[in-house]
């Protein structure tokens, strides 16, 4: 099969888009600016978004390697899979594709998000000093990480972000894929094209033959993102600086799913030890400290939440007091936010989605999951006893209306938050 080929028949997996998945906001944005909703699926349904990644890329790179990515021999393309994971088939002589999750997308973005919360714009005049604690900032991320071991799904807490963060979180988010692809264009120029020869990096003496191609493809695919190879590549420093963040960010999310024991199509070696490799080969590749701290002037910051993140994920232990506190807070406010909008004729929903709104949004999922299933268990206990003697009395009206209140809040939760707590509705 030829690449593109195996693309198409990938593609036709996908689903497509329909007005129905857009977000109100978005439709009626849209039709305010005069444009047609339809052209917008169409471009939707037909963009894909590792094709997007490429040409992301291409500017970058030797013109040799431009042409050859765009020969048949090259193709790349999205599958809509939850599993953060992209990987390069090898097509027996035919060429190679280059297959990108819809997950790995959706978790590289969930957690780069978290991590744009910590930027300011003045950093980039007076240097990258986190803001915030790095505390609440980890334990942001690890529940994404812990939300994706219960689920299988990038999903995790809300919390405040600016205009300024957002954009910070998509060139972050961007930068990581876009190397995330380039590793896999370096296992195919490893493989043997021509191109690569003037490329290939002498490894023998560091790396264990066992691994080496994993060690390859990071090195070649950094040369590529940092457009090393590319006289025509002209990257500034803040340019330089987030591309190279994005490198050493795919390892270091890689390096957490690992922890959980997430298993990648590549059989990779651990990922932190293909970050120092990275790390120590672009440090030898800077000319002097000044340059060194240009190229890592954003990568530093991160590399000290991420640090945190992984010994957070491989250790709770430690942070578990906190978070311990911290979520019977959250479910102690959430008990008293039942209370208050029942014991009337009937509850206040409205008024207690508003409150619920903002708990939820906090995180604690395991703890709040843990205490619908005890109103819910409350509840069927009332409804065995009321079977078996017919009694009803105030408290049990309460019950109920606590158990109503939750399942109808439930049922307009978003995915796959919503399908997590309606089996804890439904746990007895
Ligand atoms: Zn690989």
């Amino acid at each position: 099969m030829k690449p593109h080929e195996f693309i198409q028949t990938l593609n036709a997996k996908n689903p497509k888009v329909v007005v129905d998945r857009l977000p109100d906001w978005l439709v009626n944005q849209w039709k305010k600016s005069g444009q047609d909703i339809e052209d917008l699926l169409t471009s939707v349904n037909q963009s894909d978004w590792a094709v997007l990644l490429l040409d992301h890329l291409k500017p970058r790179l030797h013109k040799d390697l431009q042409l050859f990515l765009e020969s048949e021999l090259i193709a790349v393309g999205s599958v809509e899979d939850p599993a953060p994971d992209a990987y390069m088939q090898d097509l027996d002589g035919e060429g190679y594709a280059i297959i990108f999750h819809s997950g790995l997308r959706d978790f590289v973005y969930r957690v780069a998000r978290i991590i744009a919360t910590r930027f300011k714009p003045e950093m980039f005049v007076q240097g990258f000093e986190p803001v915030g604690t790095i505390g609440e900032t980890s334990r942001l991320v690890s529940e994404v990480f812990w939300w994706y071991q219960d689920t299988g799904s990038a999903f995790g807490p809300s919390y405040p972000i600016g205009e300024f963060q957002l954009r910070i979180a998509n060139l972050l988010a961007v930068e990581t894929e876009t190397f995330l692809l380039a590793h896999e264009i370096g296992h195919i120029l490893d493989i043997g094209h021509e191109s690569c020869d003037a490329m290939i990096i002498k490894l023998e003496d560091v790396v264990s033959p066992d691994h080496r191609d994993e060690f390859v493809a990071d090195l070649i695919g950094l040369r590529l993102v940092m457009g090393l190879n590319s006289p025509d590549a002209d990257l500034d420093p803040f340019n330089t600086s987030m591309i190279y963040a994005g490198a050493e960010f795919a390892l270091q999310i890689y390096s957490g799913l690992e922890c959980l024991g997430f298993e990648f199509k590549d059989s990779h070696p651990a990922a932190l030890a293909r970050l120092e490799r990275m790390r120590s080969e672009i440090k030898a590749s800077c000319d002097n400290i000044a340059s060194w701290n240009i190229v890592t002037s954003m990568s530093r910051g991160i590399d000290s939440i991420m640090r945190k993140v992984i010994e957070i994920i491989q250790d709770p232990g430690e942070y578990e007091d906190f978070f311990e506190r911290e979520a019977d807070r959250v479910v102690s406010e959430l008990n008293r936010l039942l209370e208050q909008y029942t014991g009337g004729m009937v509850p206040n929903y409205l008024e207690f989605c508003i409150a619920a709104n903002d708990l939820f949004k906090q995180g604690y999922s395991h703890k709040m999951l843990e205490h619908v299933a005890q109103v819910t268990a409350a509840f069927v206990h009332d409804l065995r006893l009321v079977n078996g003697e017919s009694t009803m009395n105030s408290s049990t009206g309460v019950r109920f209306q606590k158990y109503k209140l939750l399942l109808m809040y439930v049922s307009n939760m978003r995915e796959p938050a919503q399908s997590l707590f309606m089996d804890a509705l439904h746990s007895e």
